[in-house]
């Protein structure tokens, strides 16, 4: 090459790299474990660690007054946003319901492209189960990878959204579904699912090859039949730990939230889920640890062999899994350098262990706890209180299922030494006493977790919940601050001495990070269920929030997720995006409503009728539609539908599949017999509200 080209090449090189606004730079995998480098959100977490720290400090505890919305896109068919954006060279990536992916160029706020996977056409009878929720996606190397609903994952090229591969990590029709983002690292990208309570279920965890989509490794959760064989050592050594036919009933484990990369040890944690069933007694009869429910495992990350575990609740029965995020640490104690690994799972202890080797330093509560009374230190095992078993008839237990911290992440600043942790307070009662422990068996494709579940309405005020700073070291709160209600979303914080989070009543917060003062809000005019991330384009730092109300308190959780007043379909759904000096107005949003339910006095309720209706509604029709037919929010509320009204219509729903487009599945095995019930329990549901309403 002469030097007059090797000049114009140079020249070229430079002009793409400078004068053309979105150009990416090149991929270097060590950002995604630079602390130091806020420019981007590479991956769920911003980095490996998931610490969802950003040492960005423009916008920072002084300078906050000034920060005002700069932009907002609007995505006008995303239901539910409950995902972290990434944000990467300049484009964000925003996940919304049903997978559907948006590409915004953060310069000029153009959608760049939008990518559908079509989920609910495609779901088949995995429809039935998974929600339209999705928490994101990962990137590795100019590639993004979608996971759906239904369970495919797919690679995408990130600067058109074209599809480049596309491959199914669960049996069709099946039962197991995803929420939860992938990770990627060294080339590959993992995937876990859920579906425990849906099904005689069997969690696993794949890693694919992030170029092509070949599977790579698969690392199953609990051991499988053993007649079969066992799958590798981890599985033998899991099998001594139950007992009876477990293979039977799944077992569980279902990964479906946290999965930590550790490039230190090159290991992947993942944070396994609940038992399939949750009550031990038809799952592992006569107890058992029943590994690895429950627990924080340890893979080699390039094999997926085992390496070492924890589990935080030996033989679960309450629904207590270890999904919540998993989050790398590197600090002091007593002088000692300790590479940690901090965990809040659902159960309410705060643990540190020891990520070179599983051993647990510290777990101490951090919410209220009466399930056990301490983990002991010799044994690393919780003491459990009697009872909590519900091995005497019904028990009010704390956590309940919800957990004291569920899926919406905590944050971690190594400036204040603190970790943001959004908590709930909030029982659950547990029966089992009507279950045929002895020869229950679960289907599929319905909600069976083998525990008594009523199809009625929770209260509104069934638990309270609060943000926190929590101190690893004393393990106890320097600050905490109640919110309203319960579910809200995950924390993010930043080198500005800032935590910010997002609120189930529409506001965004930011508090001083080291004690808990709030120093700024903004009214976002709909429910927020997603995580805030900061990012910085040519040099100016950025906060971006998608709101759109969400989750599994929008879905199963009745008046809990309706108090706040977003019914399903009428608040817009958008992108908010904050800067220092931002002067944008939010496009009109009305106020927070209540749902009326339709009255029709010449319906005639029949007591048989509504007695089928309940038995359907806790099996089915509660999982998406709310306990005692009052909707959270993330579906249409029924008492106020005028479908339900017309039982022709509703039967063309509800069995021929109507709705399927939309989201609504199709349950051809109903007879109309079975609509009518439902009919009849809905509209019961109706006049208790109408009537409630007139008696006010
Ligand atoms: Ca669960």
């Amino acid at each position: 090459m002469s030097y007059r080209s090797r000049l114009s090449a140079a020249s070229l090189i430079f002009l793409l790299a400078f004068l053309i606004p979105g150009q990416a730079a090149a991929f270097d995998p060590a950002e995604l474990d630079d602390e130091t480098n806020g420019t981007n959100w590479l991956t769920h977490g911003r980095t490996h660690s998931e610490q969802r720290y950003s040492p960005l400090d423009e916008i920072n505890a002084d300078s906050i007054s000034k920060l005002g919305l700069a932009w907002s896109v609007d995505l006008p068919d995303a239901r539910q946003l409950v995902s972290t954006t990434l944000a990467i060279d300049g484009i964000l990536y925003v996940t919304s319901s049903f997978s559907v992916v948006t590409a915004i160029d953060a310069r000029t706020q153009k959608v760049l492209w939008r990518y559908d996977p079509q989920v609910t056409m495609k779901a088949g009878k995995t429809l039935r189960v998974l929600w339209s929720t999705s928490r994101g996606v990962a990137y590795w190397d100019g590639k993004i990878f979608v996971p759906t609903g239904d369970g495919r994952l797919i690679g995408l090229d990130a600067k058109t959204g074209a599809e480049l591969w596309s491959t199914m990590t669960v049996e069709p029709d099946s039962y197991y579904y995803i929420t939860g983002a992938p990770r990627a690292f060294n080339g590959k990208v993992v995937i876990g699912n859920g579906g425990t309570e849906m099904g005689p279920a069997r969690g696993y965890v794949t890693a694919y090859d992030a170029n092509t989509g070949e599977q790579i490794w698969r690392f199953f959760i609990v051991p499988g039949n053993p007649d079969d064989g066992f799958e590798d050592n981890a599985m033998k050594m899991a099998a001594k730990t139950w007992n009876g036919e477990w293979w039977k009933h799944g077992g569980g484990g279902n990964v479906w939230n946290a999965m930590t990369y550790d490039p230190d040890y090159n290991h992947l944690y993942l944070g396994t889920g609940n038992g399939s069933p949750w009550n031990q007694r038809i799952r592992s009869p006569g107890g058992g640890d029943n590994l690895f429910l429950c627990s924080i495992v340890a893979l080699d990350a390039d094999t997926g062999k085992y390496k070492w575990h924890y589990q935080t609740v030996p033989g679960e029965a309450w629904d207590y899994n270890s999904a919540m995020d998993i989050v790398s640490v590197d600090f002091k104690v007593q002088d000692r350098d300790v590479k940690a690994i901090m965990h809040a799972p659902k159960n309410g202890f705060f643990y540190i262990i020891n990520r070179s080797n599983g051993k647990l330093l510290s777990a101490r509560p951090f919410a209220k706890i009466t399930w056990a009374s301490e983990v002991d230190m010799k044994t690393g095992r919780p003491v459990e209180r009697p009872g909590a078993r519900y091995e005497d008839g019904e028990e009010l237990v704390w956590p309940g299922p919800l957990g004291a911290h569920n899926w919406a992440p905590m944050s971690w600043n190594p400036n204040t030494k603190l970790m943001y942790i959004p908590y709930h307070d909030a029982p659950g009662l547990y029966n089992d006493s009507k279950i045929k422990t002895a020869t229950f068996q679960a289907t599929g494709h319905k909600f069976e977790a083998g525990v008594s579940f009523g199809a009625d309405d929770a209260p509104a005020d069934s638990g309270t919940s609060g943000l926190m700073g929590w101190d690893p070291l004393t393990q106890s709160a320097t600050w905490k601050i109640p919110n309203p209600g319960m579910w809200h979303g995950g924390t993010m914080t930043t080198g500005g001495n800032l935590v910010f989070q997002g609120r189930a009543d529409g506001l965004l917060l930011a508090y001083r990070a080291d004690n808990g003062e709030k120093v700024w809000e903004y009214n976002a005019k709909h429910g927020i269920s997603a995580p805030p991330i900061t990012y910085a384009v040519d040099g100016k730092q950025y906060i971006a929030l998608p709101v759109g109300w969400g989750g599994g308190i929008a879905m199963t959780a009745g008046s809990i997720g309706a108090q706040h007043g977003w019914p399903y379909g009428v608040h817009p759904r958008r992108l908010l995006v904050f800067a220092l000096d931002g002067k944008a107005d939010l496009p009109p949003t009305p106020p927070p409503t209540a749902v009326v339910a339709i009255d029709d006095p010449e319906f005639v309720l029949d007591d048989a009728l509504i007695a089928r209706g309940t038995e359907i509604w806790s099996d089915t029709c509660f999982w998406c539609h709310g306990g005692g037919a009052v909707s959270g929010g993330g579906t249409p509320d029924l008492r106020a539908s005028k479908i339900v009204l017309d039982l022709k219509a509703m039967s063309q729903v509800v069995r021929k599949g109507a709705l399927v487009p939309r989201g609504m599945p199709q349950f051809e095995e109903y007879t109309e017999n079975d609509v009518l019930a439902i009919q009849h329990f809905v509209r019961s549901k109706a006049r208790l509200e109408l009537n409630a309403a007139k008696a006010e």
